[in-house]
């Protein structure tokens, strides 16, 4: 595996920290609980769309593009990664949001990560939900290289096998953090989409030979239909590194009971991980991705799937943004007004 030979641009600030949860760890009375701070990538707030990004717009800059377009959800997180990427590169960015939730929330419509994308300088429209979103983005970037430019197209979530190297690099990143602190770890647990985040860090840790369990707790599709868009996206990155079939179907395992009612809808128990983050380690989940996969870790903590005794690093992927766009899903109570100019 020669991670070397594919053009990088450096985008992110890596590498990101490794950190222990005391607070949260003694909180749930189960296994010690660290956390890799991929939230902290630097980029526009930060998030895992950086990593791969860094391989991506490589490949655009290579092909001489001056646009580069991609889709998401309205409060992507990968639309803002890449809009910020583009402001930095000098690249024109457009983007295409899918309206997955029908909200008329002014917050989720144009807070948040939507307002990020705008200052950035990226331009985008909006699709009603249920469209070949991959169809819709040809479609349009013909009608800009019918104007003359040259389009570079990102599929969603930047989940390609160019985009998926940026997490064939972090398991790299990672078990290089482990080895230099002795830290034996037991399992891997982090939220996954699009699967370029799962399906790069599998081929990364299978082609060191690692043997480190990783469970990716799904945010959309049921567990069979994730695994298998994970197991078909490793098999092709491993196939683009040079180590075809490192990754066996046994080593690709999602849990998809805490998709809740849908894609971008919180629910009780992803709402409780953000405000178990937020007080007891000062940290900030997101309420699309990070925050269901924080409610299943520790339903499986309470569960006694994860036990005392084992270690267990939580992959933050970032999307703290997306609050801005949720903040209606909250009930944090007020600000008591004591007015001191009362006479
Ligand atoms: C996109 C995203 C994920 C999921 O990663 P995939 O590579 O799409 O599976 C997880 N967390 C956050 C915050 C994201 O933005």
């Amino acid at each position: 595996m020669d991670l070397a030979r594919f053009p990088r641009i450096r985008l992110g600030h890596t590498p990101t920290p490794l950190e222990p949860l005391e607070r949260l760890s003694k909180e749930l009375g189960g296994p010690e609980l660290w956390i890799k701070r991929d939230d902290c990538t630097g980029l526009s707030t930060g998030g895992n769309k950086t990593r791969k990004l860094e391989f991506l717009m490589a490949e655009a800059l290579a092909q001489e593009a001056d646009m580069v377009m991609t889709q998401g959800a309205t409060q992507s997180n990968h639309a803002r990664q890449t809009a910020a990427a583009a402001a930095k590169l000098g690249f024109k960015c457009h983007l295409l949001l899918e309206d997955r939730i029908g909200s008329t929330d002014a917050n989720y419509n144009n807070n948040g990560n939507v307002f990020l994308d705008l200052l950035h300088g990226a331009t985008a429209e909006y699709r009603s939900s249920g469209l070949d979103m991959n169809q819709e983005m040809e479609d349009v970037a013909e009608r800009f290289r019918t104007d003359g430019l040259k389009v570079y197209i990102i599929p969603g979530g930047g989940s390609n096998p160019t985009g998926a190297l940026g997490y064939v690099n972090c398991a790299m990143e990672l078990l290089g953090q482990v080895n230099d602190q002795s830290l034996p770890i037991d399992h891997l647990v982090h939220a996954t989409g699009s699967a370029g985040t799962q399906g790069g860090l599998i081929v990364g840790l299978k082609a060191m030979n690692s043997h480190i369990p990783l469970l990716g707790i799904g945010v959309r599709a049921p567990k069979q239909k994730q695994e298998e868009n994970v197991f078909r996206l490793a098999q092709a990155t491993a196939e683009k590194l040079g180590c075809p079939g490192v990754v066996k179907r046994e080593d690709v395992v999602a849990n998809s009971d805490y998709v809740g009612e849908g894609y971008g809808l919180p629910t009780s128990e992803s709402i409780e991980a953000i405000q178990m983050f937020a007080e007891l380690e000062g940290l900030l989940l997101d309420p699309v991705y990070s925050s269901k996969g924080a409610a299943g870790l520790i339903d499986l903590i309470r569960k006694g799937h994860f036990k005392r005794g084992e270690r267990v690093v939580f992959l933050h992927t970032g999307g703290s943004a997306g609050l801005f766009g949720y903040t209606s899903s909250f009930d944090l109570g007020g600000i008591v007004h004591t007015n001191k100019n009362s006479n």
